[in-house]
């Protein structure tokens, strides 16, 4: 399981994909980065001793830039995400949503501006700490050519027998489980090839379940869903994000509506800020989205 192994048959650019895919569930992963050659390498920060403070998430004057782009993928961001609110990011493919997401868990640092958890700035947490703090459930999951037991403990190895089959069940895994010959000791393939997107999202919400951490992020985590399967674990969804700062990106539109924020992004600026009602009042973007269905185009409303 480690970086070097995979580093053999894999190229460069996709180590270091890969261990930001790992970064949500592994909570060793400042290591990864040592061997990845990103231009700017993100720096392990020297940790923080215990603050007392709120833990809420805010970001002042955000720019950011990929070194191969031209465009800034994040332009001059400013928002305060409170602790244990929920915050939905709107906007087209391409608005800098899943980097925004991105920058909190310290993927990459921002070229511009500083992002503060719990008052102190992400730079002076251990990346391990930080990490193990987030949950974020993405589009795509990466899974080890080993059980499915493993794939899902990866989020919390000490985890209970009873804590990991809370996790499949709420995570609406159960019937798929059962029906394995191996149930959760069958091996998932290599790379989970063999599960389909619908399977390896389901696996990666058990992930989250079992990390049980304060902030979870949700990057469309039901876009490989079907609609049944969505439903199924729509409610869950809600209970996961119960207690914790939720980050919730192109979700369904009652989920948009229900949060205590929206942001709608466009080309890496955010040019709306508000609840549904107080955008809907202003008649701008927001509006606009809703009225021509455009927020559903990623959403399942
Ligand atoms: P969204 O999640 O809102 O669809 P992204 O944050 O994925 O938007 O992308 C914002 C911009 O950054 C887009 O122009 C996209 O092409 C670019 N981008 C995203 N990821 C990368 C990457 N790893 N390397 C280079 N450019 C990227
Ligand atoms: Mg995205």
């Amino acid at each position: 399981l480690t970086l070097l192994a995979m580093s053999s048959f894999l190229p460069i650019s996709e180590i270091a994909e890969v261990s930001r895919h790992l970064a949500d569930t592994l909570g060793a992963t400042r290591r990864l980065y040592t061997v990845n050659s990103e231009p700017i390498p993100v720096k392990d920060g020297t940790g923080l001793i215990k603050n007392k403070n709120k833990n809420d998430l805010v970001l002042k004057n955000i720019s950011f830039k990929y070194r191969n782009q031209n465009e800034y993928a994040l332009k001059k961001i400013n928002l305060e995400i409170k602790e244990g609110s929920t915050v939905a990011l709107v906007g087209p493919s391409g608005a800098g949503k899943t980097t925004l997401a991105h920058l909190l868990m310290r993927f990459w640092d921002p070229d511009n501006g500083t992002i503060e958890f719990g008052k102190f700035p992400l730079k002076d947490y251990r990346l391990d700490d930080l990490r193990s703090k987030i949950a974020l459930v993405a589009q795509d999951t990466f899974l080890f050519n080993d059980t499915l037991q493993a794939n899902i403990r990866l989020a919390n190895p000490g985890a209970s027998r009873r804590d990991l089959e809370t996790a499949i069940d709420k995570a609406a895994l159960l019937d798929f489980v059962k029906q394995l010959p191996l149930g959760i000791d069958t091996k998932v393939g290599e790379r989970g090839m063999l599960l389909s997107g619908g399977q390896r999202q389901r696996i990666a919400i058990a992930r989250a379940f079992l990390k049980d951490a304060p902030v979870l992020i949700l990057d469309e985590a039901t876009s490989h869903l079907d609609s049944i399967s969505e439903k199924s674990i729509h409610s869950s969804l809600h209970q996961l994000m119960k207690n914790r700062t939720t980050v919730i990106i192109a979700h369904r539109l009652s989920t948009i509506k229900n949060s205590d924020m929206i942001i709608v992004m466009d080309r890496g600026e955010a040019l709306e800020t508000g609840t549904h009602e107080n955008l809907l009042m202003k008649d701008g973007l927001y509006s606009h989205l809703i009225k021509h269905q455009l927020i559903n185009t990623s959403v399942k409303a």
